[in-house]
């Protein structure tokens, strides 16, 4: 049974899907040396952000497939020695979403009503109802800087408020923009549109100032400006000057250019700007949902699978990681499959996604194709993240194509194998969310690629069916289920059979004696 160790506290909730992968140690009172003598028994490793996960904890772990976080940031994690050593280092960034989402929402509506604002004039004694008359936010237009994780649940948010939405983001695609109900535009008329803007951006230097003075300038008069993302990227002082100005209406504001902001910021006693102390991710919630993510995310890595997030994988954009995520079983098993019914050198791998699959960022399928390809012949441990650079290593080059067409199919991932003398094809698709093989060299076939297969290339013809039964029963071997293509009647056909449990070499051999039986393999997925 893998082996976990937690040397920090997540969620039980987290504990609990952790332990269903594996036993769980949860150590908290690890210093350097104890988790450098400990770590070589795990599997995997979690932490928040207090323990450092060194290169030499990274050589230590000599068992470790994965490192989680257990939020966001990874500054702790030495992501590359991981990465070399093919350990997958996975984290929680969607686990803030919501909290930072609805925290947005709130400052939109504080700033609507000046809901802060009425609070403290009654508190302080007054009863002030004329002076804290708001305005509606239905029918408003927000613009929302960013449209990732963050920015696209404001924006659903949003609209549920009968708000318009507009987005300026350069990756995010028209698709996923229209999916969700917001419209893209350029910066620039975001800016001269927006009622409110939010501000959902990471700090980088292309966002760092982005709402300076001139850009603040461009601004609708009387408009509102939010930001629960970093600080940095507002001009606080401009900020201020446009709304003293009567430039803008007001500011809310959860990040700071200095955390907390010097007492005698003028942010933190102007009437007109809400400021809150970087609350935006503070939830029960979220902190639940870091722990549960981030086990779900270490639980799939040990057991062989390709994690939502991982820091050391190709990035996959939402909408895509939808079309694809149903995919990457299938491709494993059709990489694994193929490759026990190869016994000679291979000439060409190639793979072609069709449908569904041919409008998308198709590297994690190809990446699990890969795994399964190499996991069949290897002693090496393969993951998304070592399985480029070992077939890279081992010279396999595979050639991809796309197809917009999936015959009958929401999508269907094809892979050929050419040997010197073979090509074997195999295509398969995702139905009611189970992989299944629908092809094969085509024969027109159905079944689920998992467990114990047995497959055979056989001329059709009366009685081959229950030979074959007949043997597997004689040792014992229950069939679970049969699939037979053939092209016409008593030519070439291909049968497989689920097995619950893998016939053994002898059963194999009579199998592959029998007359008209071509070749017979028996395939453990
Ligand atoms: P994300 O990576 O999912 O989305 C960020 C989006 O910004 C991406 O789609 C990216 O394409 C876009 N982007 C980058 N540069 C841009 C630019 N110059 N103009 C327009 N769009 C640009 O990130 P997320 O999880 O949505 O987080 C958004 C921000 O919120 C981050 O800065 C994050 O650190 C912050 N955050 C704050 C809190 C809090 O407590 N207030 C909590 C969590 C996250």
């Amino acid at each position: 049974m893998d082996r976990i160790l937690v040397t920090e506290k997540i969620a039980d909730e987290g504990l609990a899907v952790l332990g269903r992968a594996g036993q769980v140690d949860v150590r908290l009172d690890l210093d350097k040396a104890g988790l450098l003598a400990a770590i070589a028994d795990y599997d995997a490793l979690v932490v928040r952000s207090a323990t450092k996960v060194t290169a030499e904890v990274i050589e230590a772990g000599v068992k470790l497939r994965a490192v989680g976080r257990a939020g966001t940031g990874v500054d702790n994690i030495d992501v590359d020695a991981a990465t070399r050593r093919g350990i997958i280092v996975v984290n929680a960034p969607a686990s803030n979403n919501i909290a930072v989402a609805e925290l947005t929402i709130g400052l939109i509506l504080g700033l609507a009503r000046q809901i802060p604002q009425a609070h403290a004039s009654l508190q302080s004694g007054k009863w002030e109802r004329t002076k804290y008359s708001g305005w509606e936010v239905r029918g408003k237009t927000l613009g929302l800087i960013g449209l990732g994780r963050i920015g696209s649940e404001v924006a659903i948010r949003a609209r549920a408020m009968e708000m318009t939405v507009l987005a300026f983001d350069p990756v995010v695609s028209f698709d996923r923009a229209e999916q969700i109900g917001v419209e893209l535009v350029t910066m620039d008329e975001l800016v001269q549109r927006s009622d409110v803007i939010s501000i959902h951006v990471p700090l980088t230097d292309g966002t760092r100032n982005l709402f300076n003075a001139a850009r603040i300038a461009q601004m609708k008069p009387g408009a509102f400006l939010l930001n629960a993302s970093r600080g940095g990227i507002i001009d606080e002082t401009a900020l201020v000057e446009a709304i003293n100005a009567g430039k803008l209406g007001g500011a809310a504001l959860d990040v700071y250019n200095t955390e907390p902001p010097p007492a005698d910021s003028p942010l933190l006693r102007h009437p007109k700007i809400i400021t809150v102390p970087h609350i935006g991710a503070s939830t029960a919630e979220a902190q639940t949902s870091a722990g549960t993510e981030v086990a779900e995310g270490v639980a799939t890595a040990i057991t062989g699978g390709t994690p939502r997030y991982a820091v050391n994988a190709p990035f996959v954009a939402p909408e895509a990681w939808q079309v694809l995520q149903p995919y990457l079983g299938l491709a494993r098993s059709m990489g694994a499959l193929i490759m026990q019914l190869i016994q000679e050198p291979v000439r060409s791998y190639e793979l072609e996604f069709c449908g569904e699959l041919a409008s998308v960022d198709t590297q994690p399928v190809k990446l699990a194709v890969i795994q399964g390809l190499l996991s069949a012949n290897s002693s090496e441990r393969i993951t998304p993240v070592n399985a480029p650079l070992i077939a890279r290593e081992r010279g396999v080059r595979i050639s991809e194509r796309t197809n917009p067409d999936a015959e009958n199919y929401s999508g269907l991932l094809i892979v050929r194998v050419q040997t010197a003398d073979t090509l074997r094809t195999f295509s398969g698709t995702v139905l009611r969310g189970e992989p299944h093989i629908v092809q094969s060299d085509g024969y027109f076939v159905d079944f689920v690629p998992q467990g114990a297969l047995l497959l055979t290339y056989h001329r059709d013809r009366p009685g081959m069916i229950g030979h074959v039964g007949t043997l597997l029963g004689e040792d014992d071997v229950n069939i679970s289920g049969m699939y037979v293509g053939r092209q016409l009647p008593r030519q070439r056909a291909m049968m497989v059979l689920t097995l619950d449990e893998p016939a053994s070499d002898e059963v194999m051999a009579r199998i592959r004696a029998l007359d008209d039986v071509d070749q017979a393999y028996s395939v453990k997925l």
